[in-house]
């Protein structure tokens, strides 16, 4: 399956505190805050709450002068790379760099005209400090959305090549790019067609406003799935209303299902059907509740039966294919026991284990 998989495109490293986006280099997981980033220790607090689920970079609403304020104390007091992410008043992008943030997200269509835009730009190439060029459907330029006739696609990549020309006359160069609206259709378009100019810039890619928690992830799933698979996106977020926590396990599984980036073992079940003779569901909640904290990222297939069991299994790092009653454990396409029902959890997690220490060992 990973063999059908594009390469990346090719892009640009750009350093974000510790943490590199583009090139190689893994595409990064982040997030934003919900708290008020006038109070530090709840901001702070939910900064570190992101960092324990394995969040990597956080962004955080700088809303008026004194949320940018805040920002210095912020960063002292959490882990992961700081973000301020700012609209309408340029003069906060110019507190955060002096506040120091690790890098700054600014909406050009939104802070008012291009000379500010210019001056953040200089600002920023002068502190050595990243930005995201954040160019949103929902704030295009006036011309453009007039060209056009309403927000497109086009009209996305046209206003974001715009802003790279301005920087690009001014020496700056350390930055990422997302071309974002609440369309999948339209989202994934722009990406396709800012990726296909080949200009080398990372690309944040994200759906934004998604939508409640199961219907967000549906959505991000259905348009970042896309764009992965294709190669494209060095940064991403998915976008769910509420706690932003929920938001990370959600993006670590686009990730694994689209084969970028596999942190922890994939489960792959079969849906069962009238032909299942085993309790399925039993027996995947609980190999996937033993599986929880590690690490290794193979696939564990669990099929309820022998119609596509022993192929499915095969195909698997390691697999189980039931039977009635009983279950064959494959191995990197082998059968390697044949196992009673009530064994099966068993025999699974601890070859798992046994892979995991040998991964450990090598
Ligand atoms: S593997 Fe067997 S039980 Fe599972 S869905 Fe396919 S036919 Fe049904």
């Amino acid at each position: 399956m990973q063999a059908e998989l594009a390469p990346r495109k090719k892009t640009r490293p750009i350093r974000v505190g510790p943490v590199t986006i583009g090139g190689d280099h893994p595409i990064v997981v982040q997030s934003m805050t919900i708290t008020d980033t006038r109070d530090v220790e709840e901001t702070a607090a939910q900064c570190e709450a992101l960092a324990d689920v394995g969040c990597e970079m956080v962004r955080v609403a700088v809303v008026d002068d004194e949320a940018a304020r805040a920002l210095g104390k912020i960063k002292e007091r959490i882990r992961l790379p700081l973000i301020a992410d700012i609209h309408f008043n340029y003069r906060h992008a110019l507190t955060a760099i002096e506040q120091g943030v690790d890098k700054v997200r600014i909406n050009p269509g939104n802070i008012g005209g291009e000379e500010k835009f210019l001056e953040v730009i200089r600002r920023l190439r002068d502190a050595g400090m990243p930005a995201r060029i954040g160019v949103n459907a929902g704030s295009l330029a006036m011309d453009l959305v007039e060209k056009y006739g309403y927000p497109t696609s086009d009209a996305l990549v046209e206003s974001a090549m715009r802003y790279l020309e301005v920087c690009d006359r001014e020496g700056y160069t350390d930055f990422v790019v997302s071309l974002k609206s609440s369309s999948v259709p339209m989202t994934v378009q722009a990406y396709r067609k800012f990726a296909a100019l080949e200009t080398g810039v990372p690309l944040h890619i994200g759906v934004t406003e998604a939508g409640d928690p199961a219907y967000g992830a549906v959505k991000s799933a259905a348009g970042l799935g896309g764009l992965l698979v294709d190669g494209i996106g060095d940064t991403l977020r998915v976008s769910l209303l509420g706690d932003p926590t929920l938001e990370i396990p959600v993006a670590f599984d686009i990730l694994k299902a689209t084969g970028r980036r596999v942190i922890n073992p994939e489960i792959v079940a079969c849906p069962s059907c009238g032909r299942i003779e085993i309790d399925l569901e039993r027996i995947v909640a609980e190999v996937k509740e033993r599986l929880g904290t590690s690490k290794l990222p193979i696939v564990v297939s669990v099929l309820g039966c022998v119609v596509n069991g022993p192929g499915e299994a095969r195909e698997a790092d390691i697999g189980i294919a039931a039977g009635r009653g009983f279950g064959m454990l494959f191995k990197k396409g082998v059968m390697v026991r044949k196992l009673k029902e009530d064994e099966m959890v068993d025999a699974l997690v601890e070859e798992i284990g046994r892979m995991e220490a040998e991964a450990d060992t090598a």
